[in-house]
């Protein structure tokens, strides 16, 4: 366990650093340090590995039809590939299966204490990290832990974001709280939001509701999930590197060509260019518009009783609206050290400017996070290493937290919504990381 006495540096007898949270952030981060032989306690409030992928985790945005929105191919642990019997876009279960083999695969599992609770992180006067950890046997008797590091990797979905629809009387529930498309039957339903979770839900809502919408504020490209018969994003990899530019308007052709001009549909021209938002991975949408079992509107103007009436003047009775409006990037037990709630404050989405402080699995991207994850948990494992051998080295890195200060945007002009604040281009972001890795001489797999 953690030393409780408050003094400063590093030591080699126990361990120094707390990680929080075993959903894939919080795993990649315990392979990273077992790899550099750094000792470190591993917290998970839930009873078992896997995050949001465990639907049984309390509190998890899980649903029964997710499936990844990322390849299976290009998105598993390096040197941890998934299972060859797995589909393209494997399913929630599939990827909780991934997990808990990746955890046990590198006998992470037993080193983790489930059923554990971090409350509050504080930092001491030494520059030491304070959690306080409650146990799910002894809930009324928080135990105090003081580490020299800690790395946040609670997940960032956990806390909806919740709007208001002042005027209506019917249910508005937060798709963090769906699972079953049963839970729509018989109901008129609107869902609010086109993230890939809000478009899901609405194609579950298509073929289970008494009545479907769906209302988006904009327009938005819409990426069928196979091309030519490969995962999308396969497809994408295997031809040349193209200026970012050249890309959009290669791809914007090809989504026009294979979606033809999708306001035919009811939906909004995209008020951007491909990629300036977050990729929906999705083609079940356009196929039940297609099919009338769904209807499109534009942003809610406002609601009276079970009346919603849309930007467009147009109106709807509905029971139900579930809003898919995503979630805020809290950090509840140490929100002041972590600072703004939608953005942390944290180098490359990993290093605070508080010595000793880490967050993963902070990074918004456009491509499966898993490989950014491990680069950033290596990177992580390698600068706590540094602090006890290669101090100058430990220093330099330092000096890169308080002062570098990347454009990783790879040139997208992105949306200025919350969900875009901070977010990177997995394919700059991963240049930057290699590049900043081998200035550092750390290994990156
Ligand atoms: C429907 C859906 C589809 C997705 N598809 C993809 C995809 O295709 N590709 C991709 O790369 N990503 C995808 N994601 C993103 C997803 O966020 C990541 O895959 C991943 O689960 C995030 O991992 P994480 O470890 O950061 O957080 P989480 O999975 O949220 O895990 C955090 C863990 O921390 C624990 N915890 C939280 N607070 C505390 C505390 N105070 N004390 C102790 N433990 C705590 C939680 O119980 C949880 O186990 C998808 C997400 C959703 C919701």
């Amino acid at each position: 366990m953690a030393d409780t006495t408050a003094t400063t540096g590093p030591r080699s007898t126990t361990p120094s650093t707390l990680i929080i949270g075993a959903g894939p952030a919080g795993l990649a981060a315990a392979r990273a340090l077992a790899n550099h032989g750094l000792d470190y306690d591993h917290v998970e409030r839930h009873h078992s590995v896997g995050g949001l992928w465990d639907i049984d985790n309390p509190g998890s945005p899980m649903y029964e039809s997710a499936h990844f929105i990322s390849s299976k191919t290009l998105s598993n642990f390096p040197s941890f590939p998934m299972p060859q019997d797995y589909p393209d876009y494997p399913s929630h279960r599939q990827i909780l299966a991934y997990l808990q083999s990746f955890a046990n695969h590198f006998h992470l599992t037993e080193r983790i204490q489930f059923d554990t609770t971090v409350t509050e992180v504080t930092r001491t006067e030494a520059g030491r990290f304070t959690a306080t950890v409650t146990e799910a046997s002894a809930p009324n008797e928080p135990i105090h832990r003081t580490y020299d590091h800690v790395i946040a990797a609670s997940g960032v979905q956990w806390e909806p974001n919740v709007i208001d629809v002042p005027g209506f009387t019917g249910e508005v529930r937060h798709s963090v709280t769906y699972r079953d498309p049963q839970e729509f039957a018989g109901k008129r339903v609107l869902v609010v939001g086109a993230g890939n979770s809000g478009c899901d839900i609405a194609c579950d809502a298509a073929r289970t509701a008494a009545h479907a919408e769906i209302s988006m504020r904009r327009g938005y490209w819409f990426i069928p999930k196979h091309i030519f018969g490969m995962p999308v994003d396969v497809f994408a990899e295997s031809g040349p590197a193209l200026p970012m530019a050249v890309e959009q308007k290669v791809f914007g052709r090809l989504l026009r060509i294979i979606n033809g001009d999708v306001t035919r549909l009811g939906l909004q021209s995209p008020d951007h260019k491909l990629f300036e938002t977050h990729p929906i991975l999705n083609d079940q949408l356009l196929h039940y518009l297609g099919h009338g079992d769904i209807t499109a509107r534009p942003g809610i103007a406002s609601a009276t009783g079970a009346t919603v009436t849309f930007t467009d003047g147009s109106a709807q009775d509905f029971d139900l609206i579930l809003l898919a409006t995503g979630y805020r990037h809290t950090v509840p037990y140490a929100q002041d050290l972590y600072g703004d709630e939608q953005h942390p404050d944290l180098y490359l989405t990993a290093f605070s400017k508080h010595t000793g402080l880490y967050g993963l699995g902070f990074v918004e991207t456009n491509s499966g996070a898993y490989r950014l994850m491990d680069m950033l948990a290596e990177m992580i494992a390698s600068h706590i290493w540094d602090r006890a051998h290669r101090p100058r080295q430990w220093e330099r890195f330092e000096h890169h937290i308080a002062h570098d200060r990347p454009d990783l945007t790879g040139g997208l002009h992105l949306v200025g919504s919350p969900r875009h604040q901070g977010y990177v281009d997995s394919h700059a972001m991963t240049r930057y990381l290699r590049m900043v890795a081998s200035r550092m001489g750390w290994e990156l797999r």
